[in-house]
């Protein structure tokens, strides 16, 4: 069986790597409302063998209103959930 613990200093490291994706032009796993992005943990084994893993956010294109026009983004589904996202029709 196999156990999985989130280490925060990882996912930080991880972050600085996602902004530097930013400014390369590749599209990136970020919800444009709440900026979650990819969180880095382990994953491990009964014999503590550990393996970094990664886990991204449920991001979908939808066609939301921003700063009063419509435009398409990415979005987690928590966001869609709550209703923080204004869509267009
Ligand atoms: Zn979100």
């Amino acid at each position: 069986m196999w156990y999985t613990i989130q280490v925060s200093e990882i996912a930080m490291y991880f972050y600085d790597i996602s902004d530097r994706v930013i400014k390369g032009g590749v599209t990136m796993a970020k919800c444009a409302i709440c900026d979650k992005g990819v969180t880095v943990g382990i994953k491990l084994s009964h014999s503590h063998i550990r393996t970094k893993r990664t886990w991204h956010p449920n991001l979908q294109r939808v066609k939301a209103i921003v700063d009063g026009s419509p435009k398409r983004i990415m979005v987690c589904t928590r966001c869609l959930r709550s209703g923080k996202v204004q869509r267009a029709i």
